[in-house]
């Protein structure tokens, strides 16, 4: 009953890239209950993490004051008890803490220069705090050393979007399945990391869409699938390869939409000739019947849209293997029609929208090039300020090395938990220790702002104004239900004045002003107004300016040269550390239904932390039979960064010689073991590919 409430404010979920609106029923100033609403992502929907994980922003360990570190504290290090600062950090004003961290940007940058100063902004803010953040780094220290979580994504998605469609957005909304007659899910697990998005991905099958899935484990959407494919992990490029083959060898690609759209078929096509099902079989570990099964049943859907996930992203070959899928779209005319289209499943609630705003070294605002003269003057001339480099700028794993190494020596990290999030996390942690100076804004004491000099407490997604941007190009407003507590800011208001400390004139007195100063150079708002966007729900593109947005893109052509899509082959490259006498199984790590990335939120959410308490990992049954080990023994797994010791549980779904660990938990930290080999195009670890040893603990 509204009576039961003092106020109820829409918002948007703030987990994963489904976007779903939601409604903030609040009642002596908390947050008692979130109720689903009508948005065009979820239409009344939630999972549980959107309904029942809202409570970690009433939990004690908020952050309420500015902390700084005591000039006595023990070494940097991972000992601090979230609830007690203990001997690490005291109590500070605003006022001195903003001062502290001015002054140290400052003194470095005059000292060693601005590139010795680099930022990790947050797919967790808005876009406008994504926007500030990158023009802090970029006006304020000249250089593009800024970069986000979406480095650990999608960053090989979008760069094989990018070179091969010209833009790095989905090309159709999921909700687009509507429309479709086949569908494949390849390297995701939407039952679990994208739970709304799966309802329609369901009712597409009971519709009597005929769904691929495609996995190295048995995820759950297996039990909608017509065709559910297990193939060997890091195996990608050899199966799709093979697919394509049979698509080619039979005759069942689209000529004239490959003539009309396209360019270098020709090199793609000759390529593929040595991918056979026979020859790819023994690497991929599907056999050719199946191979041919699936190419057949892709190429003659009328409208086929393809989705991916980590699964597909977190390899060396993470660039390759989205290259495949998009050729995958292209030669069968998959792109650009009502029910087809390419679409990676984005994790983070804005990591679409931190990308749009510019929070990634290579690329201003709407992936402009940092390296082109006229882009960086129209936005300096916005900025009123004087040129910064032309050099990309350094991703989120360089940024560490760089640290580690001695030459980047402060850091502004907003949001971010890269002690737990990068790959190979004891050597960013060890990197961390090693800065001299480290300001984290964050609403908890993180793992990452355990190494911090100051800490600088913002707000949760449920505390603030501004816009985010979902997995399908949707623009969509959150508000604030509850003020932050004490003394906690807004992420924009706290990056705005360090800005006016370090000397920086901006003059932001509300959000409004910045979306605004955003559409200066951002074609994908045109159209889209902060006025609209009080009621409305906008994708981007949007027309005109009653247009609620273009659900499908590139139907007449794509932005690259001569509107002609891309070719690129991709051949068959092995993952970085091969499993050997001494590390002989696969780990593979991502995410489970009730935890959240690094789990700084969700584990401080008592109903989700009632059904996910502890730190698990899952192994074959059959395997956990030869190692003497029942469900719910502990083992150590250990690769060659290190080890950790973790809860076993059984899992038919998950080959034999290979174990799935989720990345949430402090106390059994996936990325202490994974493995930071990049790709070298879109520079995203590979993390769901590193050689493990396991033991009875
Ligand atoms: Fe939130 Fe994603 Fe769940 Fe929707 S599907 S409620 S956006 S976590």
């Amino acid at each position: 009953d509204s009576k039961d409430f003092d106020s109820e404010t829409e918002s948007v979920c703030p987990f994963c890239g489904v976007g779903c609106k939601v409604s903030l029923k609040v009642k002596d100033g908390k947050v008692k209950s979130v109720e689903g609403i009508n948005g065009p992502a979820n239409e009344g929907r939630l999972c549980v993490k959107g309904r029942f994980g809202f409570d970690y922003i009433h939990h004690p360990h908020r952050l309420t004051k500015p902390l700084i570190r005591r000039d006595d504290a023990p070494a940097k290090g991972l000992n601090v008890d979230p609830g007690n600062l203990g001997t690490h950090f005291r109590e500070a004003t605003w006022e001195e803490a903003m001062d502290l961290a001015a002054k140290g940007l400052v003194g470095l940058k005059d000292e060693h220069g601005g590139r010795s100063v680099a930022g990790f902004g947050s797919a967790k803010c808005t876009n406008e705090e994504a926007y500030l953040f990158q023009k802090f780094i970029r006006q304020g220290f000249k250089h593009n050393n800024v970069d986000h979580c979406t480095r650990l994504c999608h960053a090989s998605s979008v760069a094989a979007l990018i070179e091969n469609v010209g833009s790095g957005a989905v090309t159709a909304t999921f909700n687009e399945i509507e429309n479709s007659d086949v569908a494949i899910i390849i390297g995701s697990n939407p039952i679990e990391n994208h739970p709304v998005a799966a309802t329609y991905f369901k009712q597409f099958t009971k519709r009597g869409g005929k769904l691929i899935v495609m996995d190295p484990r048995g995820v759950g959407m297996r039990r909608f699938a017509e065709e559910m494919v297990q193939f060997r992990p890091g195996a990608d490029v050899s199966m799709l390869n093979a697919i394509m083959n049979v698509i080619v060898e039979e005759g069942l690609y689209d000529e004239a939409y490959i003539e009309k759209y396209t360019e270098n078929w020709e090199a793609e096509r000759a390529h593929l000739a040595q991918f056979t099902p026979e020859a790819m079989s023994g690497i991929c570990g599907v056999s050719p019947e199946q191979l041919r099964r699936v190419a057949r049943i892709y190429a003659n859907g009328k409208a086929a849209l393809i989705f991916w996930g980590m699964g597909i992203s977190q390899h060396i070959h993470g660039t390759d293997n989205s290259r495949c899928l998009i050729s995958l779209a292209l030669m069968t005319g998959n792109v650009g029609k009502p029910g087809a289209g390419l679409h990676p499943l984005r994790g983070q609630n804005n990591v679409q929208g931190a990308s749009d705003a510019g929070l990634i070294p290579m690329f201003l605002p709407d992936y402009q090039s940092v390296m082109d003269d006229g882009i960086r003057k129209s936005f300096t001339d916005v900025w009123n300020s004087d040129d910064f480099s032309n050099e990309k700028g350094l991703t989120v794993t360089e940024i560490v090395d760089q640290v580690y190494a001695g030459n980047i020596k402060g850091m502004y990290i907003q949001g971010e938990n890269p002690a737990m999030s990068d790959p190979d996390a004891g050597h960013a942690r060890e990197a961390f220790a090693k800065l001299d100076l480290m300001i984290v804004q964050d609403i908890f004491l993180t793992e990452t702002a355990n190494y911090a000099d100051i800490i600088l407490p913002a707000s949760t997604l449920y505390e603030k104004n501004g816009t985010v941007s979902n997995t399908n190009r949707q623009v969509q407003r959150v508000r604030p239900a509850v003020a932050p507590p004490g003394e906690a800011r807004e992420d924009w208001k706290i990056t705005t004045e360090l800005a006016q400390r370090i000397g920086l004139h901006w003059g932001y007195t509300d959000v409004s002003e910045v979306f605004n100063e955003m559409k200066l150079n951002m074609k994908s708002l045109d159209n889209i107004t902060w006025e609209r966007l009080k009621t409305e729900t906008i994708t981007y593109p949007s027309l005109h300016e009653t247009d609620p947005g273009q659900a499908i893109v590139f139907g007449d052509g794509f932005p690259r040269p001569e509107g002609r899509a891309k070719f690129t082959p991709a051949s068959v490259i092995a993952p970085d550390e091969a499993p050997d006498a001494e590390y002989p199984m696969i780990m593979t790590t991502g995410r489970q239904l009730e935890h959240w990335h690094t789990g700084s939120m969700t584990r401080r959410s008592k109903v989700l932390d009632a059904v996910e308490p502890e730190a698990n990992c899952s192994l074959n049954p059959r395997t956990l039979k030869l190692m003497g080990v029942e469900p719910g023994d502990m083992v150590r797994l250990s690769t060659r960064r290190g080890s950790i010791v973790i809860m076993a549980r059984a899992d038919r779904a998950i080959a034999e010689d290979m174990v799935f660990v989720p990345f949430a938990y402090v106390e059994a930290a996936a990325n202490i073991l994974t493995n930071p080999a990049i790709d070298p195009y879109g520079k995203i670890p590979e993390f769901k590919f590193a050689a493990v040893r396991v033991e009875k603990a």
